[in-house]
């Protein structure tokens, strides 16, 4: 079923890219088209397919780009990884630069994976560069977080595309160079270059918008040079005094009219505790880094667009090495907040489990879920560096999950809403056989010492007496009596009988309590209860399984034994 699912995904993207909009009656006809033996169930189908096409309407042209590849494959790389221009193999050097302020998202494992991809595609240099220069929102443990989720994606895309080494290969801490960034901003002063201004911000905002220059921008280098000193002495408060870059206050690009390059922050920053009280704003800083740390390509995401200008006449009135910029479109997860303004209040007030709690796409959250850091890595090689912003589905990257995860991971019984069964005629103890994985000759035994099952609630609702049913791996039986809390059955005469409805079950006595986890929204889960085999009880916490007839889910903890499920 699966299988057809990402079928019908798959060519539904296809008929959108050609026509804009993908119609279901297409996509039904070239999906049977393609699977005649479907033909009889076009019936059920049109409804699945109906659903995937309201998802498919809804992504952007990148998005389907990365769902209906095209069969050339080497053309193929080469359109989602456009060559970078101008370099040589070994001597791209490019970077993630993340600030410290918070568990990262699935957003920023573009960010990631972007640079990382194209330095490695060179046979380049990959650099990690902390941007903790905004001390009021930054902490120690998001520094952690981010190298270790980072990390583990890395290491994924070495295993899944041999992209490799799969790590950085040195890591920056911004912050230590901040003596280096006032050593610059003072040569910008004496070279009249920078000047302080002591305006209030509302009046440098209103001053910036009509094009007028305050009564600042004439001061002497010497007034200049005095007054910086205050700032960093400690004479001015935060909000009083701030650096700004010399340009043009009639600049058509009003981020270029004179923009602050330095201001004063009084918080304590998570390394440095009260050592600095000035820092970089975002341009400064991070055309400085890349300048200075080798950066051939600095790729980032395009809301920056507006500040390249600013950041190139940084480095042209310092004469410092430019690099070249390179934009990308921000990723949007359908239906899911990803921002930190949205998720911090959730996990401040509790309502989340935590910064890794399963219902949000922190990379912590989704590993949590049982999406593995490999599905995560092929999503956006597939997607490429695309400078159009995207609006992703999880239900594609549940797709690259399940791919990924189907021909390996063991399959358990789990019997949601269980009801008991008694089976007539069969000897205990008993020993049943299942199957582990139709990849693997190897069988799981189950003990029964009473002749007494659960079974779902759910495939009793359609049985009568005399209908017939395959407990897996144990026995085919017929239904002697239903009661509202127990079900009869017996054994059948041909136990070898075809075409008879295989369902799971637990045995009575020894059945594990599970309770499985199904995330829904930022606020809420579906519980569903029930009974496992006995096998589950050996199973470790973060272990992947598949439930037979339900879907994948991941061991959260054992006791009590907790699922989260992760997807069909
Ligand atoms: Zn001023």
């Amino acid at each position: 079923m699966e299988d057809i699912k990402e079928l019908i995904i798959r060519l539904a993207a296809e008929n959108a890219l050609r026509y804009g909009k993908a119609s279901p009656k297409a996509v039904l006809g070239k999906l049977i088209a393609a699977r005649p033996d479907l033909r009889p169930k076009a019936k059920e189908l049109i409804s699945i397919v109906e659903e995937v096409v309201i998802g498919v309407n809804k992504m952007s042209m990148n998005s389907l780009k990365g769902l209906a590849p095209q069969r050339k494959a080497k053309k193929e790389e080469e359109r989602i990884w456009p060559p970078l221009e101008g370099v040589e193999e070994g001597k791209v050097v490019t970077r993630v630069a993340p600030e410290p302020n918070g568990y990262p998202t699935l957003g920023h494992a573009k960010g990631l994976l972007v640079p990382f991809i194209y330095a490695r595609l060179y046979k380049g240099k990959f650099l990690l560069r902390f941007e903790d220069t905004n001390p009021r929102v930054e902490k120690l443990e998001y520094y952690d977080a981010i190298r270790e989720e980072f990390s583990k994606l890395l290491e994924a895309a070495e295993r899944e595309l041999g992209l490799s080494p799969g790590k950085w290969d040195e890591e920056i801490i911004e912050s230590y160079h901040l003596p280096k960034m006032y050593e610059l901003a003072r040569k910008l002063i004496e070279q009249g270059d920078a000047y302080v201004c002591t305006c209030p911000a509302h009046i440098v905002r209103m001053k910036r918008k009509l094009g007028e220059p305050c009564e600042h921008r004439d001061q002497s280098v010497e007034k200049n040079l005095e007054l910086w000193d205050k700032m960093l002495s400690g004479e001015f408060g935060e909000g009083e005094a701030h650096l700004r870059l010399k340009t043009d206050m009639k600049h058509p690009n009003i981020t270029m009219r004179d923009p602050g390059i330095f201001r004063i922050v009084e918080a304590l920053h998570p390394i440095h505790g009260d050592r600095f009280r000035v820092y970089p704003v975002y341009d400064f800083s991070v055309s400085i880094m890349d300048s200075l740390s080798g950066v051939t390509h600095a790729f980032r995401s395009k809301e920056f667009e507006p500040h390249v200008e600013v950041q190139l006449a940084i480095l042209r009135k310092l004469g410092l090495r430019e690099y070249s910029m390179i934009q990308f479109g921000r990723i949007t997860i359908e239906g899911i907040p990803l921002s930190k303004r949205y998720i911090r209040p959730l996990v401040e007030s509790r309502i989340l489990d935590g910064w890794d709690d399963p219902r949000i796409p922190t990379l912590r959250g989704l590993f949590r879920r049982g999406i593995l850091p490999e599905a995560i890595v092929r999503f956006f090689y597939e997607l490429g560096p695309s400078k159009v912003d995207a609006t992703v589905n999880m239900d594609i990257i549940a797709a690259i999950n399940r791919k990924i995860l189907d021909p390996k991971v063991h399959r358990y019984m789990f019997v949601p809403d269980p009801i008991r069964a008694s089976i007539g005629g069969l000897i205990t103890p008993a020993e049943a056989k299942v199957q582990i994985h139709p990849n693997l000759k190897k069988v799981r035994k189950i003990t029964l010492n009473e002749p007494r099952v659960y079974i779902p609630q759910i495939d009793v609702k359609n049985l009568k007496v005399g209908d017939e049913i395959r407990l897996r791996g144990l026995a085919t039986v017929k239904v002697r009596s239903i009661s509202p809390d127990e079900i009869s059955l017996t054994m059948s005469e041909d136990q070898r009988k075809k075409g008879v409805k295989i369902v799971q079950w637990a045995p009575l006595n020894r059945g594990v309590p599970v309770k499985i986890l199904v995330p829904l929204t930022p606020y809420s889960y579906e519980m569903i209860g029930g009974y496992g085999e006995p096998a589950l009880k050996e199973l470790k916490v973060s272990d992947m399984i598949q439930l037979i007839r339900l879907g994948f889910a991941r061991v959260d903890q054992r006791d009590p034994f907790t699922l989260i499920f992760s997807h069909k």
